[in-house]
């Protein structure tokens, strides 16, 4: 019986924009091999994260459901929730997962439930020297902080901003890797490292239909990809010491954006070399898969948790301050075998709506708990989803909290946006706030909140759905999975 099913791939990409895929239309070849498999595949114009950054993304991701709907205070995965994983496991997949060392994606909360095999790889981090306490940690805490601080302060009495920069960029030509590589730099395991393990637990599963999910994080900051990636779209090697003054210098807090824009295109080029190693091993991947005859009954699906900013609107990296199209906006390709992708309407897709799509097409039942709905007829058939029930797209966060280790920042206000196919209101729920509603037809750089007329009708249609969900997260809580998260919290609190 198990010899019908079809096994699933889904990749995810940490910090990957849509706009930075070829087949989003981006200029530079970062994703050659995805170009040619999304002419084969359902592309969603469209896909818009549920909340960001990961610990705000991936709950609607596996379990289709929105980040804050058991309350602020509980991050990630309760216990006992259904998922993906959990519902293709007991339905007889074997399930993997390797996740490329990313803290808020760990069993610590709940991300193992239903995986048989479930690699984090946070033990990579002891290798580095990087700070340890997790990617979103705002900068600044380092040793190394401490002598950016203690140059800058000696230059700065000096007034020598610029003997600073210069004994700045010479610290870092010195600490830098003599042996000409970044390698030592990165913090994060590369694709390859996970790609390499995942081929080894297929190999594993013998006949039984699978479910692999990979996470992999080489876009993410600081920015050290691989120097063969780098290569292929720079045409020159990677100075190591360059790259590493480059990353400091982006991660300075103390710099205006307009300070910082002299180094945006050297840091574009290492984030897009990230994602051109990404597009590298997942061609890997296939590859093998075909050679193991599996690759005819897999359904593969790639997308991002969130995007990333290069100073569009004054940011770097991925706070949740912001949740403009860079951030929410992220690729989303869905292979089906026998199907040839139709051109796939361009209303927005919330990641809410994904495990459940994904479910129907492996022929699975999505569970009751699952708050999005499968949009797998409307994708197969190239037909709008503009049913009411299905609603726009809806993105929240806490606002600020990038660090969740902290219940203080947990409890900030809530950071909440409604997209739907042409505006988007964003407004932070709390006593006296006011919303932004923006064209992203007329402004697609969001660069100012639309306040013509026409846009007073939309403003209360999408403040209405914004009340709406607000009023469901309230009334719709399920208290036994949230008391069961509190207490695996307190559990962790502690015990570590
Ligand atoms: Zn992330």
């Amino acid at each position: 019986m198990h010899q019908s099913k079809r096994s699933l791939v889904l990749v995810t990409v940490d910090c990957l924009r849509a706009d930075h895929c070829g087949f989003y239309g981006y200029s530079r070849p970062t994703t050659p091999f995805l170009d040619a498999l999304a002419s084969e595949s359902f592309v969603v114009p469209a896909a818009i994260v549920a909340g960001a950054p990961t610990y705000y993304s991936f709950p609607a991701i596996l379990a289709s459901r929105m980040p804050l709907a058991l309350g602020r205070d509980v991050i990630g995965l309760a216990p006992g929730e259904s998922t993906l994983a959990t519902v293709l496991r007991e339905s007889g997949y074997a399930t993997g997962a390797f996740s490329a060392g990313n803290p808020y994606i760990s069993p610590r909360f709940g991300y193992d439930q239903g995986f048989e095999v479930f690699r984090d790889f946070l033990d990579f981090e002891a290798h580095t020297t990087r700070n340890t306490v997790g990617p979103e940690t705002p900068p600044g805490d380092s040793a190394r902080g401490q002598l950016n601080r203690s140059i800058k302060s000696f230059a700065g009495a000096l007034g020598l901003s610029r003997l600073y920069n210069e004994l700045y960029f010479q610290y870092c030509m010195k600490i830098a890797p003599a042996a000409g590589s970044v390698d030592a730099l990165r913090k994060f395991p590369s694709a390859e490292i996970l790609v390499n393990q995942a081929q080894s637990w297929l190999a594993s599963v013998g006949q039984r239909p699978f479910f692999l999910w990979l996470h992999l994080m080489d876009p993410h900051s600081p920015y050290y990809p691989p120097n063969e990636a780098y290569r292929e779209l720079a045409g020159r090697d990677i100075e190591p010491g360059r790259a590493r003054y480059v990353n400091e210098y982006w991660n300075r807090s103390d710099l205006t954006a307009s300070a910082l824009s002299g180094k945006r295109n050297e840091v574009v080029r290492l984030y897009d070399a990230g994602v051109r190693w990404v597009d590298r091993q997942i061609a890997y991947l296939v590859d093998s898969l075909r050679q193991s005859r599996l690759w005819d009954d897999c359904v593969f699906a790639l997308t991002a948790d969130h995007g990333e900013e290069f100073l569009e609107h004054g940011g770097r990296y991925h706070s949740p301050v912001r949740l403009s199209e860079e951030i929410v906006r992220v690729p989303l390709v869905i292979r089906v075998p026998g199907e040839r992708g139709v051109k796939v309407p361009a209303s927005p897709m919330s990641h809410l709506h994904l495990a459940p799509t994904l479910l129907e097409i492996m022929g699975e039942q999505a569970p009751s708990d699952f708050q999005g709905r499968s949009l797998w007829t409307n994708l197969q058939k190239g037909i709008a989803w503009d049913d009411p029930a299905i609603g726009p797209a809806i993105i929240e966060c806490a606002y600020g909290c990038t660090n969740p280790f902290r219940a203080e920042s947990r409890g900030a206000s809530r950071l909440l946006a409604v997209r739907d196919a042409r505006f988007k209101l964003v407004m932070r729920i709390e006593p006296g706030a006011t919303e932004e509603v923006y064209d992203l037809e007329a402004d697609p750089a969001e660069m100012g909140p639309s306040t013509d007329g026409p846009a007073l009708a939309t403003r209360k249609r999408l403040l209405h759905a914004a009340r709406e969900h607000v009023e469901k997260t309230v009334s719709a809580r399920d208290p036994v999975m949230r008391l069961r998260a509190r207490l695996r919290d307190l559990r962790c609190e502690m015990f570590g």
